[in-house]
């Protein structure tokens, strides 16, 4: 289901009341004009009426694909330094719906879905694409370690490569490059718990070396 409502919100850069559609809960199957808005950077954005900066429209909301194994709470980039105990709420709202409740083969599937916490509609794109794509989203944050600081995934031409973007400039890997790391995930799991960890639910190579809190 997809929760939506016109909202007044306030600009994070200045405090301007700032008046829009906003969302609580996403469902981009039963309801494609939500991906289509996100992958062209054009999903609840707005530029904000007292001072121009961009504006992310929303207070936080879920990201729900159940076909495309990924279930996300996104929160706003502004919350980040609060990362360990935003997991540990996102894992326990996601996980007791999808992973804790119904019959065995429900719980079974459920365990397939990735759930993830996200930092702003970026990061959330990230992870739509990954998921489009077929790619292991924990392997991409891997790779950005050898990457300048702060590169995106882009967009992804499986077989080819992968484009990451930082600020205006593009840069291209190869697709073996996924596949070498992606060969590495046992060796990888023990050096970068915060990405590879099951507990994880903010997979980013922003906290690779720091795990997740102890339940
Ligand atoms: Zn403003």
């Amino acid at each position: 289901m997809s929760i939506t409502a016109w909202r007044m919100l306030s600009c994070r850069a200045c405090g301007a009341a700032v008046e829009g559609l906003t969302a609580e809960s996403a469902n981009p199957v039963r309801h494609p004009p939500f991906r289509e808005g996100l992958l062209s950077r054009t999903l609840l954005r707005l530029p904000c009426p007292g001072c121009g900066t961009a504006h992310q429209h929303f207070d936080r909301f879920v990201w729900t694909d159940l076909p495309g194994r990924l279930c996300a709470c996104v929160i706003h980039e502004s919350e980040r330094d609060d990362w360990a105990d935003l997991e540990q709420e996102a894992r326990d709202a996601l996980s007791v719906p999808l992973r804790e409740e119904g019959p065995e083969f429900v719980r079974a599937w459920g365990a397939s879905v990735a759930l993830r916490l996200v930092f702003g509609l970026e990061e959330l794109r990230e992870k739509v694409v990954c998921s489009m794509k077929d790619l292991d989203d924990r392997v991409v944050e891997a790779m950005k370690l050898e990457l300048p600081c702060g590169v995106i995934l882009d967009d992804v031409t499986p077989g080819q490569r992968l484009r990451f973007r930082l600020d205006a400039r593009t840069r291209d890997v190869a697709w073996a490059i996924y596949e070498q790391t992606a060969g590495r995930r046992d060796a990888l799991a023990g050096e970068l718990p915060g990405i590879f960890d099951p507990r994880s639910a903010w997979v980013s190579c922003a906290r690779a070396r720091r795990p997740p809190r102890r339940p």
